[in-house]
């Protein structure tokens, strides 16, 4: 699979589309989800192309790896979610439900989050 160059978070890395940024550095962008599942709902991209976890974790540098995990847990602890806690997911294709082909994290928190797997 190709890298789609006009998925949404393309555009918002490009600056086509507007995002509610929270943290940006050199690995990665962080930024309000728009349909927000938990009273805090972030996501995490990094700024390279990627088309998910599995694109990332097996072709993205060492420093680009590196980087991109600091900035996750970087965004959570300047959000103030360390002391209640929080929680971090990933999509991967199909049966996890990916919507948007360019590797992200969620961070939900500010709230119980529930069982980890939904009984749907
Ligand atoms: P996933 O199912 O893991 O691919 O999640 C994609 C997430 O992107 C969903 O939670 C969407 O609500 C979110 N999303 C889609 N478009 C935007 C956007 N323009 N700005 C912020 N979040 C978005």
């Amino acid at each position: 699979m190709k890298y789609d160059n006009k998925n949404i978070f393309a555009k918002i890395l490009r600056k086509e589309i507007p995002c509610k940024k929270v943290y940006e550095d050199n690995y990665a962008l962080a930024f309000q989800d728009i349909n927000p599942q938990a009273k805090v709902h972030l996501l995490v991209i990094p700024k390279g192309k990627y088309i998910s976890f599995v694109d990332f974790s097996k072709n993205a540098s060492k420093n680009e790896i590196n980087g991109f995990f600091k900035a996750v847990s970087k965004v959570a602890e300047e959000e103030g979610l360390v002391k209640g806690g929080y929680r971090i997911l990933a999509n991967h294709g199909v049966n996890a439900g990916q919507e948007v082909p360019h590797f992200h994290i969620h961070i939900f928190g500010k709230q119980k989050l529930g069982s980890m797997i939904s009984k749907n």
